[in-house]
This record gives structure tokens, sequence and C-alpha cells, in this order.
């Protein structure tokens, strides 16, 4: 089994930067490929902001070291040469679907995977529109991607076995992550449990049974959760909640999916949680 050495991540936002981080951390030689120069600007930085926050807490032993093992660029071309491309561009389909159509086109090396760190579109949707559907598979990462452990393996009905192994040897090995296995269906394991538990919160809080607050401390106080379902939504954004929601329901019809209309309400307002300073709870 080919090890991976050469990667690259798509997009360097929020989870595309966190991945690339791992990567480098891990000594892989990391391309992150932007769509503009600003976008570009704003992942170098992202990506030194975070490596000099670990440096000072002692968590690597050299912020350029590391930050020498990772090339950002807008130039798509630059991944020929990978082993393994990790997409983290918007969620949208059509967007995720041509830029699968270019790497099958770009990357060089027969035996490179495909991975989608898509949160609901279905991996099969992608590996289609490529020539190696049996190499295209979903790795999805959680956010603080420096932090949290967990990656979920999304093999389509048509991934390899080899490809399954392999991506899975990459993140258990060199990222040091733990991966369980999902289907590809919406929402995958973490998902498909949290954000019903979100929505059910929310509709307590809208019914009036109980205020935020009281519903967090609940679940922190009573069930040794770290923070609440409502502070968490906030985290997560409250777009993201609902979108994430949206998919569930559109997969699986079932009314725990349905997000609820204040939920939709606080989404138009723009009250979209942490990012926006106001969604359950106010921010500074
Ligand atoms: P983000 O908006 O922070 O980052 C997306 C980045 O992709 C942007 O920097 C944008 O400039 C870039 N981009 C867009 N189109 C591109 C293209 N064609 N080529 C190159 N770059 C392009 O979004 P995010 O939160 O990092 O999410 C990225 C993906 O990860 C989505 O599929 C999302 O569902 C998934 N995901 C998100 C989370 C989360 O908590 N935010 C968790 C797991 C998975």
């Amino acid at each position: 089994m080919s090890t991976i050495e050469r990667v690259a991540v798509i997009g360097g936002g929020l989870m595309g930067a966190g991945i690339a981080e791992v990567a480098a951390r891990a000594g892989l030689d990391t391309v992150v490929v932007e769509s503009s120069e600003d976008a570009a600007k704003n992942a170098a930085q992202r990506l030194e902001r975070s490596l000099h926050r670990a440096a000072e807490r002692g968590k690597i032993a050299s912020a350029d070291e590391v930050l020498d093992r990772i090339r950002v660029t807008t130039d798509l071309e630059q991944v020929a040469d990978r082993q393994l491309v990790v997409e983290a561009i918007v969620e949208d389909e059509s967007a995720k679907t041509a830029l699968f159509r270019r790497l099958d086109e770009i990357v060089q090396d027969p035996e490179a995977i495909l991975a989608s760190n898509t949160s609901s579109i279905p991996i099969m949707k992608l590996a289609v529109v490529t020539s190696r559907p049996q190499q295209v598979l979903g790795i999805h990462f959680f956010n603080p991607v420096p932090v949290l452990k967990l990656v979920e393996l999304v093999p389509s009905l048509m991934t390899s076995d080899d490809t399954l192994a392999r991506s899975r040897a990459f993140v258990e090995g060199p990222l040091e992550k733990q991966a369980i296995d999902c289907q590809d269906r919406a929402g995958f394991v973490v998902n498909a449990l949290l954000i019903p538990f979100i929505l059910s919160a929310i509709r307590m809080y809208e019914s009036g049974f109980a205020s935020a607050e009281d519903i967090d401390q609940g679940l922190v106080l009573g069930a040794a959760h770290p923070q609440g379902p409502l502070a968490l939504a906030d985290l997560i954004g409250l777009d993201t909640t609902k979108a994430v929601a949206e998919s569930l329901y559109e997969e699986f019809k079932e009314p725990l999916y349905a997000a609820p209309p204040l939920l939709a309400r606080m989404v138009d307002a723009g009250l979209l949680g942490r990012k926006t300073g106001r969604g359950f709870y106010t921010y500074d």
C-alpha cells in the first residue's frame, strides 16, 4: 500500500485551512488551492495565525517549519502530482461536481484518492462525474480540525476497499485522528444525531417551555455536555444548522429533521449566532 506524502486541500476556509494545518503538521507536503488572490491571502493568514498560536502553546516546535511545507496558490494545476486531494470548498453541489470533473482531468497519479469534506452532499454525486469513482470518498473532519479527533470515512457504493483502507491509514496514521465508518447518507453519524437534538432544543425554546439559559444549563449540568444545544447552534452558525437540517429532511422526510419556524426567521433576520454577534445569545 503506497504511503501518502503529497496532499492538496481545495478551499482554504475554516475547514480547508484546518485540514491543511494537520497535514503539514504531520510532515506532509501540502498544497492549498483557493479561488482568488484575496481568498488565498486570507487562507495563508489563517494558517499563519493558527500555527503561531500552536507554537506559543508549545504544541509544535516551530510555526515556520510547518509553514514551509504549505504552498497556497490559486492555480489548480498544481495538484497534478498529488496522491490525495481533499475538497473543502463551499457546500454547493454544482460547484463541487465542477471541481471534481477538473480534478479528474488534472491529477495524474492513477491511484490518487479524491476526497470531499462535504457535510451533506452525497459522495456518489461527486464520484460519478469522475473516471475513477472507486477512488472517491468522503473524509469528513470536525471543526476545529486541529483539535477534534474524529473523522468520518464515507465510502460511496462504488468506493474500493483499497481506497477506504488507504484513507483510514492516512487519517489514523500521520494525522493521528480516529475514524468511524458511515454510509453515504445525509448527515453521516454525527450530524444525523446532533441536528435533531439541536432542533428539539429550539422547538422547546420556541414553545416557551424553558429559557435558552435553562435549556443549556440542563444539558451541561444534568447530562455533562460541554455546552448546551442552543449555545452549540450559535457556534455552528444558525445558517449552517438550518442548511444541514434541510439536507437531512430532504433525504429522510422525517419531521424530526424539519427546521422549526423560529430557526428560519432567525436566519432570515441575519441572527446567525457567534459569527454575527447574535443568535440565541448575544456576543461582543
Ligand atoms: P468556508 O466558507 O469557510 O470555506 C470555503 C472556502 O472555499 C472559501 O475560502 C472559498 O474561497 C473557497 N472556495 C470556494 N470555491 C472554490 C473553488 N472552486 N476552488 C477553490 N476554493 C474555493 O467553508 P467551511 O466551513 O470551511 O466548509 C467547507 C466544506 O467543509 C463544506 O463542504 C462544509 O459542508 C464542510 N464542513 C464544514 C464544517 C464546519 O463546521 N464549518 C464541518 C465539517 C465539514
